[in-house]
């Protein structure tokens, strides 16, 4: 390609970008690589001045207004700013101030946080808001005067202040949304099966340029204020003159706002900036640096595009837009499957980025993310990649849809759909819920291995001894007695532990296999109601929703589990190798509160409601939700609420703790 082409290229793209960008407020690139392209463009232009037409992007602020609205022609031209990506470009500006000034002292200048929003200018006629427009293309902006008028922390009067009130007052500032807000505004757009915004800037944009002022109005924006235009009947010396006087009259200006002399306090507070920039609610993306002399401000003058006093330092970008090479699939420690985008890497924010996780299956089709999509992917501080977006515009028609697949890559157990979540149901058998099931499996209330602790379970799983619940019972003193710190008498106290764990009652059997739903107590009750591990395997939906205390989800995953071959194949594994399911002892399930029904209400002295609930199951009694005439006992702690009413209106017997301890004869 010539240069001319070269050039020809770059500024059909970058006319391109700018009306998706200021017009749709739309992006399809991210703007660290807009500003990449229009760097490119500068530099070709400074090389080749003979080809540089008057209508290039290089010398247009923004982007003409849209038709649809009115126009307004701005009494003084707003500028953009002169654009640096590093602390030298910083310096190289001072030195550029310094040299058209011919003024070898330091200079005093203020710097600010860059806010990422839209700017507007907002016009005061006697104190009253008259006028408010967009940017537009610098000269001529929207007029968006309905709109400016709800947003909440501008004026719509001016406050009467030490400063006399302008007979004319011309503020500037930049419209923005707070992240909180705006996250909860994507998600709503989301739901609705509308496209999301890629960024609160772009929010704003969109939110503050609304034919309906009634829609603005539901948008929660926000206005900071930094500088004016025309001020008829007022003089200011120094810019932060203006932004005091700006307070004054009941503007919202920024309170991280400082001055500094000479460019060192400058740098510093740059950097300081992007330290801090996750810590603030709303998005900044760099620090603007004024020359504060408004004498001096004068003296430099302005360029086509840009005032020579003033200079925008970007942080390093957040958002880059890359290419969906394939969408892998992620299995957790809990089973949950989650489909990951494998990416061409990129940079951002200076790390290089590969895989993001795209969560579920949901936020795949919400999103429409197809392999081969083009996508805008943010990452924000230390929180790990998402994609924004996907690029529509750049789809070539090859991209494919995804779809999770139905069974785990691997175990090869079933994946099943639970609410949004999807989940592999092999938890017995596959490697990546291993260690969470072993660790459960043996712990106190499961299976109960003394001495197995979760740091040795990492190490047999590690050392590849270990590759089911099962195979616990296949290990051998002189495995064990060579791993890590493991000596000879450990390895005896584990193994004699591993025996005695091999008659297990069938109810912490249940428990100790970790179906989804099941806890301790559930386990006890299904223990009871089946009588034997065969019989659980075999028993229907509707057998087990039948249990009073089991209720519809916890009788689905109870079923997913037994239906799943590999987790069957670990419990032959475990009864192969010697353990001893035995029937439901009767010793832990008692008969004293045999057929009772309990209702409970308020905090007991000494027991948590859990405790409670579990010890009258253990004894035969049931607890249910609301009082009936069924209701045998009211269990009444502190606070009771509405239920001791009814229970007393229906006669119900009224227990409290020591009551139900009286009962039990303990
Ligand atoms: P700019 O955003 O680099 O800087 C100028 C603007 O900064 C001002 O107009 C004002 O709105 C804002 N600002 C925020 N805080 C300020 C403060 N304290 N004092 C003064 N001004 C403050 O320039 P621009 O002309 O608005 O936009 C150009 C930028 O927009 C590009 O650098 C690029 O990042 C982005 N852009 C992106 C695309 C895209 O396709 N992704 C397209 C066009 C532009």
């Amino acid at each position: 390609m010539s240069i001319e082409e070269e050039i020809e290229s770059l500024r059909r793209e970058i006319r391109r970008h700018s009306h998706s960008y200021y017009v749709l407020d739309s992006p399809t690139i991210s703007d660290a690589e807009y500003d990449r392209l229009f760097r490119r463009l500068e530099e070709l232009e400074a090389a080749y001045p003979g080809l540089f037409p008057p209508d290039s992007p290089t010398g247009r602020v923004g982007a003409p207004p849209l038709e649809t609205f009115s126009t307004y022609r701005h009494t003084i031209p707003m500028l953009s700013l002169k654009n640096a990506n590093s602390a030298e470009e910083i310096a190289e500006f001072n030195e550029r101030v310094k040299r058209f000034l011919e003024n070898d002292r330091e200079i005093e200048y203020v710097a600010e946080p860059k806010i990422d929003g839209v700017a507007v200018e907002v016009v005061y006629g006697n104190g009253f808001l008259e006028k408010g427009s967009t940017r537009g293309d610098g000269t001529v902006g929207e007029d968006v005067t309905e709109n400016i008028r709800t947003i909440r922390s501008l004026p719509t009067r001016l406050s009467d202040g030490k400063l006399p009130i302008p007979a004319r007052l011309e503020v500037r500032g930049e419209v923005f949304m707070n992240i909180a807000p705006f996250n909860e505004l994507n998600r709503l757009r989301e739901e609705a099966g509308e496209a999301p915004f890629a960024n609160p800037r772009n929010s704003a944009a969109g939110s503050l340029r609304q034919l309906d002022s009634s829609i603005t109005a539901s948008r929660p924006l926000d206005i900071f204020c930094y500088g004016v235009g025309v001020v008829e009947g007022v003089e200011f010396k120094t810019h932060m003159a203006t932004l005091e006087a700006l307070e004054g009259w009941g503007f919202k200006v920024n309170d991280m706002i400082t001055v500094s002399k000479g460019i060192e306090g400058v740098v510093a507070y740059h950097r300081d900036m992007e330290t801090r920039r996750d810590k603030i609610p709303y998005e900044i993306d760099g620090t603007v640096v004024k020359v504060n002399s408004l004498d001096l401000q004068n003296r430099l003058g302005v360029l086509t595009r840009t005032p020579r006093w003033a200079l925008a330092c970007k942080f390093k970008p957040r958002q880059e837009v890359t290419k969906i090479l394939d969408i892998e699939i992620g299995v957790g420690r809990t089973g949950a499957v989650t489909p990951v985008a494998v990416m061409e890497p990129v940079i951002i924010g200076g790390v290089r980025v590969k895989h993001a996780s795209l969560h579920n299956q949901d936020e795949v089709d919400r999103k429409d993310i197809r392999v081969g999509d083009s996508v805008l992917v943010e990452r924000a501080g230390d929180v790990i990649p998402r994609v924004i977006k996907v690029i529509t515009e750049s789809r070539s028609g090859k991209e494919k849809p995804f779809k999770l697949p139905d069974h785990c890559p691997l175990c090869g157990s079933a994946i099943v759909k639970e609410g949004a979540i999807s989940r592999c149901v092999g938890g017995l058998a596959c490697p990546a819920q291993l260690r969470e099931r072993i660790i459960h499996f043996v712990s106190k209330r499961g299976i109960d291995i003394d001495g197995l602790g979760e740091k040795i379970v990492i190490q047999f799983i590690d050392s590849g001894l270990i590759k089911d619940v099962a195979d616990i019972y296949a290990l051998k003193k002189g495995d064990i007695a060579k791993l890590d710190r493991l000596g000879e008498k450990s390895a005896d106290n584990l193994i004699r532990a591993i025996e005695k764990s091999k008659k297990p009652s069938l109810g912490r059997l249940i428990y100790a296999l970790g179906i989804r739903q099941v806890g301790e107590h559930g386990a006890k009750v299904l223990a009871k109601k089946f009588g034997s591990i065969d019989s659980l395997i075999k028993a229907s939906r509707e057998a087990l929703i039948d249990i009073d205390e089991i209720g519809p989800e916890t009788a689905d995953s109870v079923v997913t589990f037994f239906k799943e071959p590999h987790n069957l194949e670990v419990i032959r594994k475990l009864t192969d190798a010697g353990v001893e399911i035995g029937e439901e002892n009767a010793q832990t399930v008692g008969t004293k509160l045999a057929g009772k029904q309990f209702v409970l209400t308020g905090t007991l002295p000494n027991m948590s409601r859990d405790e409670a609930k579990r010890i009258i199951g253990s004894q035969g009694g049931r607890v249910t939700l609301a009082v009936s005439q069924k209701t045998d006992y009211i269990l009444a702690g502190e606070d009771a609420g509405s239920k001791l009413e009814k229970g007393r209106q229906l006669g119900v017997e009224i227990l409290d703790e020591e009551g139900l301890l009286a009962l039990l004869g303990e």
